[in-house]
């Protein structure tokens, strides 16, 4: 294909023609919306590094639910901010505690948005760490039971999707086995396969109050240079029942988000963290770039990559600049 005969500037020449063979499109229905429930009553917190962001009640989540749906936003995934914590994580499973009270009202006043369910330790843990300590690290094992238990309450609690995030090994196989041992089997579990411990985790800390209170995350989350092992850690959570697979965080991992999507064929799901938004909307403020247009091309990348659907702190903004141009 040799110019002249071949010239691709001639189906770039107006909006129209660029976008009849347009690739890759987003839609508001390509996102996830991650809101933190807390106690209390008519609570909103804002978390100072992720503007327009809250910890909410369950009361105040609900109209964030609303919105969302109203948006066309497919779906919301809920972390909780318990009223207390322990060595256990024990509220992790409470029938009261605030994520199965938002899901609860969240299923009863907006039917048809989507309500997932982080499934993980570290909000609920004193130490902070994404499972149960034994020796000064988290025991694998002793950790799987309690992630199985909390995922059966938030099944229980009327949740359509559980969301594993804490990168034991086998937890997807036991959170499969609680679920049908239950009469959930029509529960789909989206695993965080491929969870690297990455430093854009950062202002999530400070919205799910969830920083460690000794060492890291790198003894369970991947370590960044590797994606051979991504493939083995995606592989393992299919095999093991999971039938969504994400890879987070989303725009320094493009490449493995392809390499999963080419691979499996299965859903893939990106996260696009806190650290992405936070950059962004830092940028933005000081007019360094124009944050809706980064927006928007970090989340077509991340889609164009492989993602079927990313969850990320701009859907509501993102969703209403595509409803408008719709
Ligand atoms: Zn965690």
């Amino acid at each position: 294909m040799n110019f002249p005969l071949y010239r691709p500037r001639r189906l770039r020449r107006t909006e129209a023609l660029r976008r009849l063979i347009r690739e890759t499109e987003l839609s508001p229905f390509d996102l996830i919306l991650p809101l933190f429930a807390m106690e209390g009553k008519n609570v909103r917190n804002p978390i100072s590094s992720m503007p327009g962001h809250f910890q909410f009640s369950v009361d105040n989540i609900l109209r964030e639910a609303r919105e969302a749906k109203n948006l066309g936003i497919a779906g919301v995934i809920l972390f909780g901010i318990p009223g207390k914590k322990d060595e256990k994580g024990s509220s992790a499973y409470d029938p009261k505690g605030p994520v199965q009270q938002a899901i609860r009202e969240i299923k009863k006043a907006v039917p048809g948005l989507i309500v997932i369910t982080d499934v993980c330790m570290c909000e609920y843990t004193s130490s902070g760490h994404c499972g149960i300590i034994k020796d000064g690290d988290v025991d694998n094992d002793q950790t799987l039971r309690a992630l199985a238990k909390e995922a059966l309450s938030h099944a229980k609690a009327g949740a359509d999707m559980v969301a594993p995030s804490d990168m034991m090994d086998g937890r997807v196989r036991q959170i499969r086995e609680a679920l049908d041992k239950n009469g959930f089997n029509h529960i789909p579990i989206m695993s965080y396969a491929v969870k690297y411990a990455s430093a854009f985790y950062g202002p999530f800390r400070e919205a799910a109050e969830s920083t460690p209170s000794f060492g890291d995350r790198k003894s369970y989350q991947m370590d960044p240079g590797n994606a051979d092992e991504a493939i083995r850690e995606a592989g393992c959570d299919i095999e093991e029942g999971a039938d969504i697979v994400m890879v987070k965080p989303a725009l320094p991992c493009l490449d493995i988000i392809r390499r999963v999507k080419d691979t499996f064929g299965y859903p893939v799901a990106a996260y696009s963290v806190s650290g992405e938004y936070a950059m962004v909307k830092a940028a933005a403020k000081m007019g360094w770039i124009d944050g809706e247009k980064v927006m928007m091309e970090m989340l077509l990348s991340i889609k164009r990559a492989g993602a079927d659907m990313i969850v990320t702190y701009f859907a509501k903004e993102a969703a209403a600049l595509l409803k408008k141009r719709i």
